[in-house]
């Protein structure tokens, strides 16, 4: 077998790709990282421009994927992507807005975000991964969600063979069409829970859960283990990757640039993942030239990235870009482990420091190779709002809060420093997904109340609502099981009888 990912803290580890994606995170709390990140061919784009995205997505995941057949990554590409499960052919199109603008819409597919993008696929890697492993166990996916992420995942692992998932979302941490689209959640192998308290008691009751080794050994009794989906695994960053590929592609194939001609993106920015599988692009070969990091109120990115500092001993704020309120991004540590040179020894030290005081400072070279690569700017509500009106009013464009504080940052960036690369933003949810926020931001101040926001967005706008939205008027509730803390254990063992 080959040995081809390590650790950022340890680059003496050896994984093959299976065990890279069915363990996770490295035993010594590093992330797992190709050894070798593969150089794109000279031709590649020419060959990839006459694809479609489920063959962009084998041409590139092959590269990374040692053990697996270009036949089984086409069949957990048609599984993921094909079948009707986008709503948009092109799966991930994109969109020009002008001649230097352009707009990767992530959100076609089953829950109009842009998590979807990975975890439609991660369910095929990760128990295909198993099975190499020679593991004979059911896995069962504990996930602690503030929204996004639970239902992608959910509608990713419904009715996956030898897998379970089980998610808790704290009770009152999630919107009402958040919770909708949990509870009404179809598959015959899922488990939905609400939980008293908020995002981090349920999070700290799943990691308990994770922690309990009676658990574990009553779990394998019944064939069962437990697992993550979480955005650190190798197996959810490799397939984001693709979408830089796929858009410079299309781009290509339009004509809206020239073959060679660098690119700039902008990405809406939380845990760091979507800009690292950019970043990876770019290594790969993909002509990208600035990585522009889109913060909102939460900037500890934007600090780290004009500083050299990062720290995280800040006030935490609940902005209407949920999704990016975040102030330790985990993925980062592949960043520092790349432009320190790969050194694995200074990655450990920055992360027992950021575990031990909150912050860190990167050395000179780092902080140089930062500045060289990214461009970093925050936004706080007031101005997401207004972005959002802007782009509504100037261009009838509707987007939602997160999409709109990378058209924010990236106008301040075009302010400053004048440069007029070529542009991709990227697009990360449905606004339909955002329906109150959007619409105050467009003036309208009295909201009807549950799924009927869905309809008054559509009204007011005229745009249609995505068919996962619309249908959960329709939808019945299959869960309605709100457990105090102390009870997930029992739930656990209940779902898994
Ligand atoms: C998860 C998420 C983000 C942040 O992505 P990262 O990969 O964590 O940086 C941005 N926008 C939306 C809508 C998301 O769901």
């Amino acid at each position: 077998m080959t040995m081809n990912y390590l650790s950022t803290r340890n680059k003496d580890l050896r994984l093959s790709a299976s065990q890279a994606i069915a363990k996770g995170l490295a035993p010594d709390g590093g992330l797992l990282t190709p050894a070798v990140l593969p150089r794109l061919p000279a031709s590649s784009l020419e060959t990839m421009k006459e694809m479609s995205y489920q063959q962009r997505v084998v041409y590139i995941m092959n590269s990374f994927l040692e053990g697996f057949a270009a036949s089984e990554l086409t069949s957990y590409a048609a599984e993921a992507y094909g079948g009707g499960k986008f709503s948009h052919e092109d799966i991930a199109p994109v969109r020009k807005l002008d001649d230097g603008t352009y707009c990767l819409e992530l959100w076609h597919g089953p829950t109009c975000a842009f998590k979807d993008m990975a975890l439609q696929i991660l369910p095929h890697l990760l128990t295909a991964s198993l099975d190499k492993n020679d593991e004979k166990k059911t896995v069962c996916i504990l996930v602690a969600t503030s929204g996004d992420t639970g239902k992608a995942a959910l509608e990713g692992f419904r009715n996956v063979d030898r897998t379970r998932i089980l998610v808790f979302y704290p009770k009152d941490g999630v919107s009402d069409i958040q919770e909708l689209q949990m509870v009404t959640q179809e598959g015959g192998n899922v488990g939905v829970s609400a939980v008293l308290g908020n995002f981090d008691d349920a999070q700290s009751g799943v990691k308990k859960l994770f922690a309990d080794e009676a658990l574990a050994a009553e779990l394998a009794e019944r064939g069962y283990f437990l697992s993550s989906a979480n955005s650190i695994n190798w197996g959810r960053v490799l397939p984001q990757i693709v979408y830089y590929a796929s858009a410079y592609c299309d781009m290509l194939k339009s004509g809206a640039i020239s073959k060679g001609q660098p690119i700039n993106v902008c990405v809406p920015t939380g845990n760091f993942g979507n800009i690292l599988a950019a970043n990876y692009a770019k290594v790969m070969g993909i002509p990208i030239n600035r990585l522009i990091c889109a913060s909102n109120q939460n900037n500890v990115l934007t600090d780290f990235i004009n500083t050299g500092t990062y720290d995280r001993n800040r006030a935490f704020y609940n902005t209407i870009s949920p999704s990016m309120d975040i102030l330790i991004s985990s993925n980062l540590e592949r960043m520092l482990f790349e432009l320190s040179g790969r050194d694995d020894k200074l990655v450990r030290e920055y992360m027992s420091q950021l575990a031990e005081y909150g912050s860190y400072r990167v050395d000179s070279s780092i902080r140089t190779k930062l500045k060289k690569e990214f461009s970093a700017g925050s936004c706080d509500d007031v101005q997401t709002k207004a972005m959002i009106a802007k782009m509504w009013n100037e261009r009838e464009y509707l987007i939602d809060p997160h999409t709109a504080v990378a058209f924010h940052v990236l106008e301040e960036y075009r302010k400053e420093t004048g440069d007029d690369t070529v542009t991709v933003v990227v697009s990360t949810a449905s606004p339909f997904k955002f329906c109150s926020s959007v619409l105050t931001a467009l003036g309208v101040k009295e909201q009807r109340a549950g799924v009927d926001i869905l309809d008054q967005l559509s009204e007011t706008t005229g745009i249609p609502t995505p068919a996962p939205l619309a249908r959960l008027k329709k939808c019945r509730r299959r869960f309605d099981s709100v457990v105090d803390k102390d009870a997930m254990e029992t739930c656990v063992l209940e779902m898994l009888r």
